[in-house]
Order: C-alpha cells, then structure tokens, then sequence
C-alpha cells in the first residue's frame, strides 16, 4: 500500500496516473480539510470531493473541481433569489454536498461520511479526511481575516495575503483510519500540492508527524523556478514565510521528506532530489510521473 497526502489538484492528477498503474485498492489518500466550509446549509469539502470524483470516473479535469457535464440550475436560481453563494456549485456536486451535510448533522463522523459517500460511487480507493473536527485556512488580508476560500475564489485571489492562519475550535488530530493507512503502507508521498494550504495542515494534525518520521516519504514539488505550476501558492509561501519555490517546499517538509522530486525544468537547485518531467499536462504524463514514483520507490 502507499498513503498519498493530498489537496484538490496537484496531487490528484499524480493520482489519476497512479490509479493505471497500480492495484487500486493499494491506493490511500489522507485529504486535506482546512479548505472545508459550509455554503448555503450544506457541506462542501472540496479536496475530498476532487479526490473522491477522480476515482468515481466523474471529476471534471478541466477545472479540477466539480462533476463533469454538470449543470448549475439550482446556483443560479439561487443567486437570481439574492443569495450570495460565491462558489458556483454544480447541481450533482450540490447533491453530494446536501447528503454530507445531512450526514453530518446527524452526527456522524466526516470520515464515515467519506466512506459512504465513496461506496455508493464504486471508489475502489481509500479516502480519508486527515481529521473528523473543523479546521480553517484563513488568511489575513486589508479586507480582514477570511476564508481560503473568500481569498481565492470570491477574490479571485488579487488581494494581498499578509499572514495564514489555522483556526479550529479544538486542535485537529489525525484520525486513527489516517495512522492506520499510514502504518500500513510501504512508503508515504506527499504530492505536487500546495504546501501551505494542503500539505501543512495535513502535517498539522496531531499524530500525522511522528507516523511519518518512520515511513519513507517521498515529496515532489508544486513549484517550477519561483513560480507554481498553478494557483496561488507563491503568495501563500511568502506570507508563511517560505521562499516561493522548491527550496522553500523542501524547507516546508523539512526532517519528514527522505527523497525530494523536482520538475527537470526546474533551475532552482535542492540537494539532494531526484529530477522527473513532473508536468502533468494529460493522462499520459500523469502515468508517466507515476510509474517513476513507483520505481524510487522500489528502489530506495
Ligand atoms: P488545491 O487544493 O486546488 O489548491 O490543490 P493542490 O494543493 O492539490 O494543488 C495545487 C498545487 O498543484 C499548485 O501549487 C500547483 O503548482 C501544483 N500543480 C498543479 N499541477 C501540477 C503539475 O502538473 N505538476 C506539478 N509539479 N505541480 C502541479
């Protein structure tokens, strides 16, 4: 089994190759959650969602987010109603959202929820939310302290970050379905996702660190030179305070990472790392990166 630490982009198009190659109930994902929030009374987690359509056969890969084909009658009655529902949500997406809400309400744990939810689309994968309680990426800007989200889709992420912030009512803790998958596997990769707004809350979590300190883990980099592949990554590095790049990426997972991957393309030197073409621009690049993954892992 290999564990993947995962957000909604990056590391599903690592995952869409990894899922050709691999058996792929072998396959477990720890999802980011900090991007979470609740939008007019229902429950989106977008990471989980982008990782669970991957497997489902449904996500749309054009945007990385949301089912393919969907349709969004209901966002946009809803906004003609004076809503003010900033995500434009999909009607089969909003479904999903209003069942995991439901569930939710009725007290049952996110990661139960995720279960469910994976089972009735056939997901052969195993999912897994890094944590069962509310956690939230806010970022300080002039228009004050707002959701990831606000920042990066209602502001479409013009606005200048000056500080990111976890906030959570009680510390989240890594579930024992993440540990266990972890224990489990042969070797841990964290994914070319966003450092800070994937993969450090992941890291966040109690437990999450010492269960990987005795895994060979395995980290490739969302950056090419200074900038990301894509989003909003360098402004977020910057105000956590890391160098916007694969030094600072590496510098993010410091003492967790045993191997390092780069894009070939990369002029920013790490030493030591292991350089692959990690642009996945199609299925086909997706496989590829994947099959060389694969083999470090065989081989280190
Ligand atoms: P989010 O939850 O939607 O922000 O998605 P992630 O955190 O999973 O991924 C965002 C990161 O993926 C960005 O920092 C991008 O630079 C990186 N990324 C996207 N596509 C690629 C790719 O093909 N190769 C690499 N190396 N990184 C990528």
């Amino acid at each position: 089994m290999i564990t993947f630490l995962s957000g909604g982009t990056g590391t599903p198009k690592l995952l869409r190759g990894m899922q050709k190659v691999m058996d792929r109930h072998e396959i477990s994902v720890i999802v980011n959650t900090a991007e979470d929030i609740w939008i007019s009374g229902n429950h989106i987690s977008p990471d989980v969602d982008t990782v669970m359509y991957l497997f489902a056969g449904m996500l749309n890969t054009d945007t990385w987010w949301g089912i393919r084909s969907d349709t969004f009658t209901t966002h946009e009655e809803i906004t003609r109603l004076g809503i003010d529902e900033f995500i434009a949500i999909g009607d089969k997406d909003r479904a999903v959202h209003i069942a995991r809400g439901e569930m939710m309400r009725n007290g049952m744990r996110l990661t139960n929820v995720t279960k469910i939810l994976c089972e009735r689309f056939g997901v052969r994968e195993n999912v897994l939310p890094m944590t069962d309680t509310e956690v939230t990426t806010q970022v300080q800007t002039d228009l004050g302290l707002i959701h990831f989200q606000e920042y990066w889709v209602r502001a479409k992420g013009r606005i200048e970050i000056q500080k990111v912030i976890r906030s959570f009512n009680e510390p989240p803790v890594a579930t024992p379905e993440a540990l266990e998958a972890i224990e489990a596997s042969d070797a841990v990769v964290i994914g070319p996702s966003n450092p800070i707004t994937s993969i450090l809350p992941i890291l966040s979590c109690e437990g999450m660190k010492a269960a990987l300190r005795d895994k060979r883990v395995i980290a490739v980099s969302p950056f090419i030179g200074n900038a990301p592949v894509s989003g909003p990554a360098a402004a977020l590095m910057q105000a956590a305070g890391f160098e916007p790049n694969s030094i600072g990426t590496f510098n993010c997972y410091k003492g967790l990472a045993d191997l390092f991957v780069q894009d070939v393309r990369d002029p920013v030197e790490v030493s030591p790392s292991v350089r692959f073409d990690t642009l996945m621009v199609d299925e086909e690049k997706s496989i590829a990166l994947a099959q060389e993954v694969l083999r470090l892992i065989a081989t280190c």
